[in-house]
């Protein structure tokens, strides 16, 4: 998979930015001082989070190009409703004439698998996944529409889509989705999407680590 920014807020230039902050933590910070009529501040910001005042956090939001998921991961990723998307569409898109790929589960293709088990397990998810895009292939060249023709593809092929979220409802997706208890997939995009925010919003996600949230401050 791959993750990048592809736009994120400005902070505009007739506004300061605050001492020791980011642009973004600044925006954060800069709303936070018209609740109280205080000094935008980095300790407003960990206060805000402690105190699970978190609604300033939706001034600030972040585009991401996301490219290479499975389904499995979209259909886990847009149950995030406080987010928008959109997705490379299966309808149009005619995988006979574009690139396309499957994501293989590490269970599958790690090398812990090894000797007999190895062979076994990736020939039978390399046999029925190259099966279904040959069958695929004839359906379209028998003039069956892509859109039709989709059905049957594996959950496993890979898709790409653009995401808008802000800060909060990032917040909200790091604390179900870092967790242990989220599938490998989507538990790598919100690694890979926290590093990215982290850089450029450090105290604003400061209690999010890649192995995991602290909870504290941050809601559901
Ligand atoms: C480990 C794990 C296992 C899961 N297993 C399943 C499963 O087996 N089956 C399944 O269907 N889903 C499953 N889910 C998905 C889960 O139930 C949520 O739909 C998904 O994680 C999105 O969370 P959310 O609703 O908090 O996010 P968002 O949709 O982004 O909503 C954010 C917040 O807004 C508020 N909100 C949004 N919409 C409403 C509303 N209509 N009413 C009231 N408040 C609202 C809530 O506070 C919510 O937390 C699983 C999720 C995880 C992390």
């Amino acid at each position: 998979m791959e993750v990048r920014l592809l736009a994120c807020t400005k902070l505009d230039l007739n506004y300061p930015l605050v001492p020791g902050l980011t642009e973004l933590d600044s925006v954060v910070a800069h709303a936070i001082s018209m609740c109280y009529r205080t000094t935008p501040s980095k300790n407003a910001i960990l206060k805000c989070l402690k105190n699970g005042h978190t609604s300033v956090f939706e001034h600030i939001s972040f585009t991401f190009d996301i490219e290479g998921i499975s389904r499995v991961c979209l259909a886990q990723l847009t149950r995030h409703r406080i987010a928008s998307y959109t997705v490379e569409s299966q309808r149009f898109v005619d995988y006979t004439k574009k690139l396309v790929g499957v994501v293989v589960p590490p269970s599958i293709s790690s090398p812990k698998c090894s000797g007999n088990g190895f062979d076994v397990t990736f020939h039978i998810f390399n046999d029925v996944t190259k099966e279904a895009f040959r069958a695929y292939e004839e359906l379209v060249s028998n003039g069956v529409k892509p859109e039709d023709a989709r059905f049957i593809l594996p959950q496993a092929t890979t898709t790409n889509l653009v995401m808008t979220i802000n800060a909060r409802s990032l917040f909200n997706f790091f604390n179900q989705r870092l967790d242990k208890r989220a599938q490998w997939e989507i538990r790598e995009l919100a690694q890979r999407m926290l590093r990215i925010v982290k850089e450029l919003a450090p105290i604003t996600f400061s209690q999010y680590r890649e192995t995991g949230g602290d909870r504290k401050g941050a809601d559901n």
